[in-house]
């Protein structure tokens, strides 16, 4: 296979990001990863939700949807159910996935259709000027939460597993060609992929160093991808931080559980003008 040049995907918008940012890490994962399965930047849609993580369809030269908050995946949904044939990556921030828009992930998980969904999960909502999000730690203290965090936080890997996404992976934006081959992974993944990256937000809770010393890789320590089990038992670890590809499987996608609607027998297709007048004048 030969990689396409990232730099196609790159719109020469320069990003707004604060300098140290992990989006940075997840964009050019992201670029390298499109270029090297050779996507063609008109067969991509990227579909984005509101925070800073939003901004990533503005950094990327592929078709785009910057949406309402928390409704990346009914709008990637829609999109692929119109267009199997695309390539259709959401990305979401951590408030905007686990919080305003948490209600679509179960679902577009259990459904199975082929869309991937990339959470960037600073564990606090950056946009707003750093409050406290469901993934935030207990106890931190923010904008919101002056006295530390009283809420336990929510674990993303835990509910997609229970809610039956058949890719569940994690991955740290300072490790930007992990992040790449996860990607890969998710895209060539048939079904629902959930991706959740851990990216620090350096302005509002820079957790850089603490995510540079815990995270340990998966794939180097003999853990079985198809274990649900196993999957639990990683996704449950909180002295170190596993990333990599927890659980895939394969099922049957929603597209293809759908395909006799989209392909229905002649005898259940919508009538013809003709055939309804032939029918009439029975
Ligand atoms: Fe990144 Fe935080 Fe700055 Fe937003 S506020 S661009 S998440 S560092």
């Amino acid at each position: 296979m030969t990689a396409l040049d990232p730099a196609i995907y790159d719109t020469g918008k320069r990003p707004v990001w604060c300098p140290g940012c992990g989006n940075y890490g997840v964009l050019l994962a992201l670029r390298k990863a499109l270029a090297e399965l050779e996507l063609k930047p008109e067969n991509v849609v990227i579909v984005t939700g509101i925070g800073c993580h939003g901004r990533i369809s503005d950094y990327m030269k592929t078709n785009g949807f910057h949406t309402i908050h928390g409704r990346v995946l009914p709008l990637a949904t829609g999109i692929k159910l119109a267009n199997p044939n695309l390539t259709v990556i959401g990305h979401s921030g951590d408030g905007d996935a686990y919080a305003i828009g948490l209600g679509h992930l179960p679902h577009a998980a259990r459904r199975n259709i082929d869309i991937k969904l990339i959470v960037h999960n600073n564990m606090v909502f950056g946009l707003t000027t750093g409050q406290v999000t469901p993934t935030t730690p207990l106890g931190v203290k923010t904008k919101s939460t002056p006295f530390g965090n009283p809420e336990h936080p929510l674990n993303p890997l835990l509910l997609a597993l229970a809610s039956g996404a058949t890719f569940v992976a994690r991955g740290f934006s300072g490790e930007v060609d992990h992040l790449k081959e996860l990607i890969k992974r998710a895209i060539l993944h048939k079904g629902f992929a959930f991706i959740d990256v851990l990216q620090p937000c350096v302005t509002f809770f820079n957790t850089y160093s603490i995510l540079r010393e815990k995270v340990y890789k998966l794939e180097e320590t003999g853990h079985d991808v198809k274990s649900l089990e196993q999957a639990f038992r990683r996704a449950m670890e909180t002295e170190r931080i596993p990333i990599g590809v927890f659980y895939e499987v394969e099922r049957p996608t929603l597209e293809e559980a759908f395909s006799h609607a989209m392909n229905p027998p002649p005898a259940l297709r919508p009538l013809s003008p003709p055939d309804l007048t032939r029918l009439l004048s029975r």
